[in-house]
């Protein structure tokens, strides 16, 4: 049990800068989880090898000799694949602090975005060379052959209204439409995707070539839906269920650092056990009216000290805005940790760190897991303004204490500051052995992508270099 008596109401965390070093607990470190990232791509591409041979064992190979046949196994192969690819999409977006820890958060969303169209180009695959493949044998038009489908063949209502959802949901994430939908409009019609494969599993066994008359073929596909379904569940559900119990975290208090930014401290019972790195981020549930069934991410800004969680919020939007109105003593549940923006990641014994406004987040916090050496860590904070310059009194106090040399860059490019802050030639003076060092940026997408680019020309290989975005798929 923690208690909540180290931190005082509502003061910055400057006056104690986290938890005095004799009250500080050791944090169990994220889990690790028996399987690796090889293992996983193996038993993903493992189980598309094994679909494909199973529907060559139900004897579909010999029988392309007709056009009708080959449509007709385009459409078998584009189901079982289609509906294949649909259940490895919901698990790489079951929120697994796992998946997460094995591949990174960017890269799963990048694979997610890829995945989800290939489905859905896979499944309206099936529809099509299925119908076309059905209507020239039986000598109907397409669209007769559909309203056969709609009218005499069993649960295939309850398919086609699944692929409408499937064709929605790919819609919505065109990122021209995107753009236009607020997040959680988005991530609503997201979670259409389990109706649309609950809709579509009754078909599968009542008219899928490959499930009549093989009860071992059936066994298989239900077997996949159900490790599908357990994975989500554990993930969505039982594990953040099992934190929310363990953690009974609240509101302790909440600071305005700058105007329109604010941090939240959070307390709870059993911190030291939350498994968390400086660096990594939770999404945050706070229990309070027209606020509960928001899920927003938001990166540790202290490292975790078995004490307290500290997160820093810049108001940019009706989520964020409210935050304020908050209590101390309100609920809150997470979900994580996640990101692999940790200082595990370290490859080099020095480091730079280069934020951009509210981007200082997680580089707070790193500082204060990043070995103390004189010079080993260099911070580089730009800012538009010195009031939007946030933890000012923290980052000198880190400065002096650790020996962390740190560079404001603040004011209008052009203006106060080099029109290229953050250009080669700029880097290189600050930091003039930046190659023999692991970069972390995070702030801004421009910024990120400027950075980036300077390192590339600044030779820093690619391995050094460690990025976190705000903002997810
Ligand atoms: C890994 C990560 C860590 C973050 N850490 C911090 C932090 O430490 N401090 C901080 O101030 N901000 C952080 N953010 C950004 C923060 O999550 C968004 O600013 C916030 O969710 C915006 O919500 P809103 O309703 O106020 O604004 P909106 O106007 O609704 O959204 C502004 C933008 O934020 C993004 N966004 C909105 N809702 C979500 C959501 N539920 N999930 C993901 N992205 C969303 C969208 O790209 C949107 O365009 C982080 C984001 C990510 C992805």
């Amino acid at each position: 049990m923690t208690g909540a008596a180290t931190l005082p109401p509502a003061v910055p965390l400057l006056e104690s800068l986290a938890v005095p070093a004799e009250r500080r607990r050791a944090v169990a470190t994220p889990r690790r989880w028996g399987l690796r990232a090889g293992d996983v791509v193996f038993i993903v591409l493992g189980n598309a090898v094994l679909i494909v041979v199973m529907w060559v064992r139900h004897g579909q190979l010999p029988n392309l000799q007709s056009a009708t046949a080959m449509l007709s196994a385009a459409g078998q192969l584009t189901a079982l694949l289609g509906t294949y690819a649909a259940l490895v999409q919901v698990v790489l977006m079951s929120r697994s602090p796992w998946l997460d820890q094995l591949f990174g958060v960017d890269r799963i969303a990048g694979w997610h975005r890829w995945l989800g169209f290939a489905t859905v180009w896979l499944i309206a695959g099936h529809v099509v060379f299925s119908t076309a493949g059905y209507a020239a044998g039986d000598g109907r038009s397409f669209l007769a052959e559909t309203w056969t489908f709609l009218t005499t063949y069993p649960y295939m209502l309850m398919a086609y209204a699944g692929f409408a959802a499937f064709v929605v949901i790919a819609a919505v994430s065109v990122r021209a439409a995107r753009r236009r939908l607020t997040h959680e409009t988005w991530h609503f019609i997201h979670l259409y995707v389990y109706l649309a494969i609950a809709l579509s599993f009754g078909h599968q066994i009542a008219v899928g070539t490959d499930f009549e008359r093989d009860p071992v073929a059936i066994g298989y596909w239900v077997a996949l839906y159900v490790a599908a379904a357990l994975l989500v569940l554990a993930f969505r559900v039982a594990i953040p269920v099992n934190m929310a119990l363990k953690h009974d975290l609240k509101i302790h208090s909440l600071f305005e650092e700058t105007p329109g930014v604010l941090s939240i401290y959070i307390t709870g019972d059993c911190l030291e056990e939350l498994p968390a790195h400086a660096g990594q981020f939770f999404k945050f549930r706070f229990l309070a009216r027209g606020m509960w069934w928001r899920v927003h991410p938001f990166s540790l800004s202290a490292a975790p000290n078995g004490t307290f969680l500290r997160i820093t919020v810049k108001e940019v939007g009706d989520f964020t805005g409210a935050l304020h109105t908050l209590h101390p003593g309100t609920r809150v549940l997470v979900e994580g940790p996640y990101g692999i923006f940790t200082s595990e990641r370290r490859t080099r014994p020095r480091t730079l760190l280069v934020a951009g406004g509210i981007g200082i987040t997680p580089l707070r916090a790193l500082l204060e897991e990043l070995p103390a050496r004189k010079g080993g860590t260099v911070l580089i904070y730009r800012a538009r303004s010195w009031p939007d310059v946030v933890f000012r009194q923290e980052l000198d106090q880190l400065a002096a204490d650790r020996g962390v040399v740190v560079h404001y860059v603040v004011g209008r490019r052009g203006v106060e500051v080099a029109r290229s802050p953050l250009a080669p030639q700029a880097l290189r003076t600050a930091v003039p052995d930046v190659r023999e060092r692991d970069v972390f940026i995070c702030g801004p997408a421009e910024m990120i992508a400027d950075v980036t680019a300077t390192m590339t020309a600044l030779g820093v290989p690619p391995a050094q270099v460690h990025r976190e975005r705000f903002a997810l798929l």
